[in-house]
């Protein structure tokens, strides 16, 4: 009897312990595997065309990597696998534990679809190196502080990457019967990075040859290819963050002055699995504010919320950091940490847009947008989070220009208008000669101005 191999997330053959289990398991069984990827309708209608084209060209490399068995169907999932599960006669579908509030619900559903039929559904690991919900304070509850639980989550550990089988007895499928063809790829203009398990080892490789080494303060740089972007494939489960953590441990036992950049890289995955925890224990803070802390008739509503975010969604607020990083967002699908920070804290706190609005664009574009990372780290900036940063402390657009891209370099590749203007100045245009230079708009507010009313709706707010 085959067993089948649902991936969703976890689009690679090495280190996984779900299709471990299933080739295990088919062996015993002396049947093959078939391996599926199901187009969820209601998952494609959610995401952008940047995360979508990665996901179609993360697909076909999976089936290539499958000798081209991979099984590709569309629609609901629950039909999909009682179908698939009755036509190839096999008795359990194999799955990474899914831990989003939406995936909980999806498997849930195929969960109680796959018993009428007699399958299981059995769950081998998940996409984190420690699974949401493991981690716990003394008192067995969640924590409610990063650090706290970033030691925690060091003491738990977590097992040793799993080589990728040997030989993995793929079941043939008649065609016909369970195929509907690879995804297509929807047309986008953002420059992605190239897709699958091989393009994102290979960057993750060049990384730690090339730039783990001054890591810690490289990170913060936005004008400089300091940080891995790992993140897209750690998004799709191109790669595992078990690999990442024991590279880093391999990189450090080889050479110890690399002990201080592999230890931040460790701490960054450590929010990633802090995000992943806290909407495991809050589900409805994928939507909803973890705290309120601001009167309701602080936001902009009507034509004021609708202009404000036009100019941000378009990169064209007049502070240069900001618009270099709303055009990179559309430019490339990914936008720098330091600079997602500004950009939100700018709509949050200067154009009091909700953070929902903005959480809503970046998921739109972003080829690594995931709902616990994106969320989670929007209310870390409007303050609003587990463990967010304290309201008070807005970020001042152009400080941050001149503190982190420093000769304005990043301002330039983003923002043609300025590219006439050297340096840092580049981050106040308008000290810069009599007019600003073609085309390029005047600030949408002033921030001193916006930074005084946000403070004083935040003192409103904790007065009420
Ligand atoms: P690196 O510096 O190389 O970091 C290594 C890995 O650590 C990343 O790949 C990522 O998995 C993790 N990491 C780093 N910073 C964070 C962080 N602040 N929170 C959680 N994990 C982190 N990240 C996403 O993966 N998806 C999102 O949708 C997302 N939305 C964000 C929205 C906002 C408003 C902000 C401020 C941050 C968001 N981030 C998101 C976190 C972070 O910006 C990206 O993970 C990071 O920029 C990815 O680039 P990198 O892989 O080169 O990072």
């Amino acid at each position: 009897r085959p067993t089948v191999a649902w991936f969703r997330r976890d689009l690679r053959l090495a280190d996984n312990p779900a299709l471990v289990a299933a080739v295990e398991e088919a062996r015993e069984a002396r049947g093959g595997v078939v391996p599926l990827f199901i187009l969820d309708p209601r998952l494609e209608r959610a995401s952008g065309a940047p995360r979508a084209a990665h996901l179609a060209r993360s697909v076909a490399a999976l089936s290539e990597a499958t000798g081209g068995r991979l099984v590709v169907r569309r629609g609901a999932p629950q039909d999909v696998l009682a179908g698939v599960v009755r036509d190839v006669g096999a008795t359990s579908v194999h799955v990474a534990a899914s831990f989003e509030p939406f995936g909980a619900r999806r498997d849930a559903a195929v969960e109680a679809a796959l018993a009428e039929t007699g399958a299981r559904l059995v769950r081998t690991g998940s996409p984190y190196a420690v699974a949401p919900g493991r981690v716990l304070n003394r008192a067995g509850e969640p924590f409610q502080v990063f650090t706290p639980f970033r030691d925690a989550w060091l003491a738990h550990g977590w097992r040793a990457p799993v080589a990728r089988p040997r030989e993995i007895p793929w079941a043939d499928v008649p065609p016909d019967r369970t195929r509907d063809g690879l995804p297509e790829v929807p047309v986008t203009d953002a420059d992605l990075p190239a897709a699958g398990e091989r393009a994102a080892r290979d960057r993750w490789h060049r990384f730690l040859r090339e730039h783990l080494r001054g890591y810690a303060a490289e990170r913060e740089r936005p004008d400089r290819p300091g940080t891995s972007r790992a993140s897209v494939a750690l998004k799709w489960g191109e790669l595992h963050p078990r690999t990442l953590l024991a590279d880093l441990h391999a990189a450090v036992t080889d050479d110890r002055t690399l002990a201080d950049d592999a230890v931040r890289f460790r701490t960054e995955l450590a929010w990633r699995e802090f995000h992943a925890d806290v909407l495991h224990h809050h589900p409805g803070a994928a939507s909803r504010s973890l705290r309120q802390i601001l009167p309701e008739d602080a936001w902009a509503t009507g034509a004021a919320e609708r202009d404000a975010l036009a100019a941000w969604t378009a990169g064209r607020t007049g502070y240069p950091l900001v618009d270099a990083g709303m055009r990179q967002l559309l430019g490339e699908g990914w936008v720098h940490n330091r600079v997602r920070m500004v950009v939100a804290s700018f709509l949050v706190k200067d154009l009091h847009v909700r953070w929902q609005r903005g959480a809503e664009h970046f998921m739109a574009h972003l080829v690594d947008g995931d709902v616990p990372q994106n969320q989670l780290n929007w209310q870390w900036v409007a303050g609003t989070g587990r463990d967010a940063a304290p309201y008070f402390r807005i970020f001042n657009p152009v400080k941050q220009g001149k503190d982190f891209d420093p000769d304005g370099d990043y301002v330039r590749r983003w923002v043609p208008e300025l590219r006439g203007i050297p340096g840092t100045a580049v981050h106040e245009p308008w000290l810069v000669g009599d007019a600003l230079p073609g085309g390029y708009p005047e600030r949408v507010v002033d921030h001193a101005v916006e930074r005084k009313v946000a403070l004083d709706d935040f003192a409103r707010g904790r007065a009420s």
